[in-house]
């Protein structure tokens, strides 16, 4: 370490007198960030904030956002991953752009209620929609679930067939009770992106703690969700909070270096060393990892040496990374009117079996289709599982008939544009993510591992925090969102901050 005794004293000096500390540059604390998405973003930002200035971001690709992905589109933009924020209290997303005037609103998406379209393209009622949709969330929070020896499949079919076998749901048909259980199947492999629900312990200690308020709220503006990656650091227009310094993003980024090896037991002076794949090397007091959980995955093994402790190995391993996928299809008209903003698709059996059989039996991935806020030419799709994750690897043709053949049973009688123009997000082909978030399995059960394993701080001989993790995945109440990783970001930079004062 070439932090100082006495630097230190004079460190913590400057720190009681104000929270900015503009600390000499050639002995200031080397801090290397690996990755430039929402949690490298905030780390960075606290520290230069704090007074830090010897700050390099190594980030493998040629933009900063990661799984903030907002794209130009159909005349607007489209966000190819995170789109909402979800909540209010205790979200630091919410908590730093509500302030500003016309930033976020209500997403389209809350205003109606979701509807339910059969693959005879007939509606569920409204009535029944909503009963079979409350019963369903009553079974996934009952407190039965932690004491079932099982798989939360296993314990939702049970609990669902017991309830629809009382004289509440005398009404509901075998057939609708089935197409409700594939679709809600399906629906919820998107919240939580699991390929099944048979690979979640029913008793799975769902620790996510949801924020109060409005779950669906859009961005307005051309710069959409990454908008708060300005707000964080300080960067956006008309930023009037002073504890928000503008930090200088592009001076501290470095782009095109994909982190290949981290030696954090590196030199004899205690540097950690920080190769790129492209033969560049660098050093560091510290490092904050930020790369997917995905990236650990694939290449932690060859990633840190020495390998890392078996507390964070554990939670590489154990917890889950999953994918969801999304296409955006532009027409060259409106979508019809009487096309719901929220559209879950039930099959009936025979359908599926024929979908399964047919060039589109990759559709059988989308779960939903969504209306999009701002951009009333375009219908997302929303695709889970394993066939969503198959399809990044078709064409742009197959996907564009996919989707047609869909509308034409879902929307029988309604007339759609031309198509312009497709997108689709490819998150688990994409060796920068190799997914798109994480959340717990029963391997994670077993393994008896979460999120703070997962963020535990690796420390060398002198009980130095030599290698920090953040990322949505380390974090044990907001994993999978971007507020979780953000929190995350700005837990490390304390940690960090804590050490050095
Ligand atoms: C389809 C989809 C929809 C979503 N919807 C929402 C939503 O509506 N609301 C919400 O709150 N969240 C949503 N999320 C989740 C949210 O996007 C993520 O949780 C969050 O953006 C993760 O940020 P992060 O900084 O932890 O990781 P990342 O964004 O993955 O950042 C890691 C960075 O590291 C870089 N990198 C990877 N490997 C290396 C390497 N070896 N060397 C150097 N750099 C590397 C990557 O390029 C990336 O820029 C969604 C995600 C997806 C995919």
């Amino acid at each position: 370490m070439k932090w100082s005794t006495s630097l230190i004293g004079l460190f913590v000096c400057l720190t009681t007198l104000v929270d900015i500390v503009p600390v000499n540059g050639a002995e200031n604390p080397r801090i290397i960030i690996v990755g430039a998405g929402a949690a490298g973003i905030a780390a960075a930002s606290r520290l230069y904030q704090k007074g830090f200035r010897n700050i390099t971001i190594l980030e493998a690709s040629q933009r900063l956002g990661g799984r903030i992905r907002t794209t130009p589109f159909g005349g607007g933009i489209v966000e190819l991953g995170a789109q909402w924020c979800h909540g209010e209290q205790g979200n630091v997303v919410y908590q730093l752009a509500s302030v500003y005037s016309g930033l976020l609103k209500s997403s389209i998406i809350a205003d109606e209620d979701a509807v339910l379209i059969r693959s005879t393209g007939v509606r569920v009622s409204e009535a029944v929609a909503e009963r079979l949709q409350t019963m369903a969330e009553g079974i996934i929070e009952s407190e039965g679930r932690d004491t079932f020896d099982g798989s939360l499949g296993e314990y939702f079919t049970q609990q669902y067939w017991k309830q629809l076998a009382t004289p509440a749901f005398k009404d509901i048909s075998r057939d609708l009770a089935e197409q409700f259980l594939v679709y809600y199947h399906n629906y919820e492999r998107g919240y939580t992106a699991y390929d099944t629900w048979y690979e979640v312990a029913a008793s799975e200690t769902d620790s996510y703690v949801e924020p109060a308020g409005n779950q669906d709220i859009a961005w307005n503006g051309r710069k959409g969700f990454s908008t708060i990656l300005d707000i964080v650091s300080g960067n956006h227009p008309g930023t009037t909070n002073q504890s928000l310094t503008p930090v200088p993003l592009s001076k501290l980024i470095t782009y095109g270096k994909f982190v290949s090896s981290i030696q954090w037991k590196g030199s004899s002076d205690g540097d950690v060393i920080v190769k790129a794949q492209d033969g560049t090397s660098y050093e560091a007091d510290n490092v904050i990892v930020t790369v997917s959980l995905g990236v650990l995955k694939e290449n932690n093994a060859t990633m840190f040496t020495p390998a890392l402790p078996a507390v964070n190995q554990r939670a590489i391993n154990g917890l889950y990374f999953g994918t969801v996928n999304k296409i955006f299809v532009l027409f060259d008209a409106p979508i019809p009117e009487d096309f719901p903003n929220t559209v879950h698709l039930l099959w009936y059996k025979s359908d599926l079996a024929a979908l399964r059989q047919s060039p589109y039996a990759w559709a059988e991935a989308v779960s939903t289709f969504f209306r999009i806020d701002n951009q009333p030419n375009i219908l997302m799709a929303w695709m889970n599982g394993a066939e969503g994750r198959r399809a990044e690897y078709l064409r742009d043709a197959p996907i564009r008939e996919g989707i047609l053949h869909l509308l034409k049973i879902f929307a029988k009688n309604m007339t759609f544009g031309n198509i312009q123009g497709l997108l689709r997000s490819k998150w688990s082909s994409d060796r920068l993510f190799r997914g798109s978030y994480s959340s717990r399995s029963i391997t994670t059960e077993n393994l008896n591992t979460g999120a703070r394993a997962l963020g535990t701080p690796v420390r060398n001989a002198a009980n130095e925090p030599v290698l920090l993790f953040a990322g949505e995945a380390t974090n044990p109440i907001h994993y999978s969102t971007v507020h979780g990783a953000i929190d995350s970001g700005f837990r490390e930079a304390n940690r960090l901050i804590n050490y050095y004062s």
